[in-house]
């Protein structure tokens, strides 16, 4: 048997309606199956997804997510998971098998995305992510997916749950999904983890945290202070600070990781917040997806070769590191910076706020 590029499709489901259906992992960007969970595991479409993977081929455009943070020098989904020993303890049991025998899965990892409820409208977020930004752009979310159909997974075998947005915090349908581990006893066994925007620390969300034993928590920021408030329309800080206090009391500061997309409305300015993040343990940056005006390629050479300099004093930190690196990789595209200012200039008519007042640096950029 050869081993697959990935062992996702065997071991890692994502499913909800934010990506509107059912994936191999949140990071796919490949065909998505609509319909039941059941139906997607003994599909027509997964098996092609299995075999794509055992051939090593036919998987540029669907993992090119991992395939990007791999070049930057982060652990992708990918590697993330075939270096978890459950998942190599799964595999090793199938060596005998025909890997592509139907229904052969093992699911370790679920993601869970129940809705785009939130209420933040960012920068590099879309419609399917923010039901702020649907209502803005008038289109409202397909619901595809069966109402409460996790309830046929076998969740028996899973290791950990990951759920991301819309905004966690605030999903009635979230609560429910909670609600029913918490029935089969899962909060004592599974790890649940889950990406928020820091907004919100009501009492009835970390009443139902309270009852997990085993908790990771993703604050995305992307800066503080007017950077943040800048690219997180609807956000204050002065709350989200609060909030991220009160998120390291509550779950410990070892279980909190700070991550930070890098764009085009941070980068410039990264000596205005970077000190904030320098303070965390645990931090991550990403490069933008799916934005190409928004990478760091709409941005002249000569402003990122300043923040290079900045940086560097800093480059023992891996986050930084890691900046360092997709910040060498940029290569200056003048025609993505004219769609930077026609795109900046035409959210700016709908959302207030200008991004000259975030620093005079995007006077030379936008
Ligand atoms: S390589 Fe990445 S995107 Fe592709 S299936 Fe694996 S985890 Fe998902």
């Amino acid at each position: 048997m050869h081993k697959p590029y990935c062992w996702a499709p065997w071991v890692h489901l994502q499913h909800g309606n934010v990506m509107g259906g059912t994936t191999p992992c949140c990071e796919w960007s490949g065909d998505i199956h609509k319909g039941s969970i059941k139906d997607y595991l003994y599909s027509k479409h997964l098996r092609k997804i299995k075999k794509n993977m055992v051939k090593h081929k036919g998987y540029s455009k669907s993992c090119q997510n991992c395939r990007q943070q791999e070049r930057v020098g982060n652990l992708s989904r990918r590697q993330i998971l075939h270096q978890d020993k459950y998942v190599q303890t799964v595999v090793d049991s199938w060596k005998d098998k025909d890997i592509l025998q139907p229904g052969l899965n093992n699911i370790v990892y679920l993601d869970y995305r129940p809705s785009n409820l939130c209420n933040l409208k960012c920068r590099m977020c879309g419609y399917k992510n923010s039901s702020m930004i649907a209502k803005e752009q008038g289109i409202e979310l397909e619901i595809s997916v069966p109402a409460e159909d996790y309830k046929n997974l076998d969740m028996s075998k899973l290791k950990g749950v990951h759920v991301i947005g819309g905004e966690p915090s605030i999903q009635q349908d979230l609560y429910n999904f909670l609600d029913y581990c918490c029935d089969l006893g899962l909060n004592n066994t599974l790890q649940l983890s889950f990406t928020t925007n820091a907004t919100n620390t009501n009492k009835t969300w970390m009443d139902k945290l309270s009852k997990w034993k085993y908790l990771k928590v993703e604050i995305s920021l992307d800066g503080i202070g007017p950077t943040m408030e800048y690219i997180r329309h609807g956000a204050s800080w002065t709350t989200i600070e609060k909030n991220c206090v009160v998120y390291e009391e509550v779950v410990g500061k070892d279980k909190i990781e700070y991550s930070i997309v890098a764009t085009v409305y941070n980068i410039p300015n990264v000596e205005d917040w970077a000190h904030w993040f320098l303070k965390k343990n645990n931090v991550t940056i990403w490069p933008v997806e799916g934005i190409p005006h928004q990478t760091l390629d709409a941005i002249p050479t000569g402003i990122l070769n300043k923040k290079l300099k900045y940086l560097k004093s800093y480059k023992s930190v891996a986050w930084v590191n890691n900046l360092i690196n997709m910040i060498k990789m940029a290569k200056y595209n003048p025609k993505l910076n004219q769609e930077l200012k026609y795109a900046t200039f035409k959210l700016e008519k709908k959302r207030p706020g200008s991004i000259y007042e975030v620093n005079d640096v995007y006077k030379e950029i936008i």
